[in-house]
Order: C-alpha cells, then sequence, then structure tokens
C-alpha cells in the first residue's frame, strides 16, 4: 500500500493471493473510508483516509463489562481467564483472586483488599448453582481452541 496526499493508493503487487477491493480483485485502487480490501487472508477495514487502516482484532479481549458465562460465572475484566470471587465493598469492582490484595495480619486472618481502591472486598455469594447446562458445557468446548496451542 502507497501512501499518498490523497490518500492510500492500494497497488497489487503481482501477489500469490491477489488484492480484493470490496472483494473485487483490482490491480491498482485509490481507498475510501469504510472500504475493506483483502490481501491474500488477512482483510483490511479503512478507516479514515488519512491513510489509518485497522486490521480488525479477533483474538485480544476489548476491556469490557464483565462477561457472565451461562452457569453464573462471572470472568474478572483485567483477567478474562479468572473467575472473579470477590466484590469490592468501595467501588464494586469485581474481583479475582489475581485481584485481591492480601494483607496479613499477625495472628489474624488475612484481609482482602481491592486491588483497585484498597477497600475491604468481600465474597461473591453464588446465588445460582445448579448442574452444568448444556450451554456451559458447549461454551467449554469453543473454548478449547483459544486455550491450546496448535503443535503443527
Ligand atoms: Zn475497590
Ligand atoms: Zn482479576
Amino acid at each position: 500500500m502507497i501512501l499518498s496526499a490523497e490518500g492510500v493508493l492500494l497497488r497489487d503487487c503481482d501477489s500469490t493471493n491477489g488484492t480484493f477491493l470490496e472483494g473485487r480483485p483490482v490491480k491498482q485502487a485509490m481507498l475510501r473510508p469504510g472500504q475493506t480490501v483483502r490481501l491474500g487472508d488477512v482483510t483490511v477495514l479503512v478507516e479514515s483516509v488519512d491513510a489509518r487502516v485497522v486490521i480488525p482484532k479477533t483474538e485480544r479481549p476489548l476491556p469490557a463489562p464483565p462477561v457472565v458465562l451461562p452457569d453464573g460465572t462471572i470472568l474478572c475484566r483485567r483477567h478474562p481467564q479468572s473467575k472473579a470471587t470477590h466484590r469490592c465493598t468501595h467501588c464494586h469492582e469485581l474481583l479475582c483472586d489475581a485481584c485481591i490484595h492480601r494483607l496479613r495480619r499477625k495472628g489474624g486472618r488475612t484481609l482482602k483488599l481491592c486491588g483497585l481502591c484498597s477497600h475491604a472486598c468481600e465474597p461473591l455469594v453464588e446465588t445460582r448453582r445448579r448442574k452444568k447446562s448444556l450451554f456451559s458445557r458447549l461454551s467449554e468446548t469453543i473454548k478449547l481452541p483459544f486455550l491450546k496451542k496448535n503443535k503443527d
């Protein structure tokens, strides 16, 4: 791709997989915002004419509200692989074990503090505890390809 004053000039340099603009094979074209370009296996969305192209990222989860699985498990926002087990009494943030700051007091019990505001947090009460539904088993099956690394 060539950047010019007019915008982004797309030029196919005899690539093996071809270059496609809006699904049509092209040799050379000026890009406009909102158009999608496919370069081999990669699809690129043209975001704006000031030469900014973004490759849509599908793998990395964006900072989003806590994910609640079908079985009622809430996932930590900062650690999507971990289950949120506590909630801060102050900022009401959901916290997983890695988010909790543990403060050991002499002879006493361990204080669990919010990793964000250092206030006390309390265990989440699991209100919905039931046998694994087909739904949650289904989501476990779907998750597998992401957790396992291909050893080929
Ligand atoms: Zn807090
Ligand atoms: Zn966490």
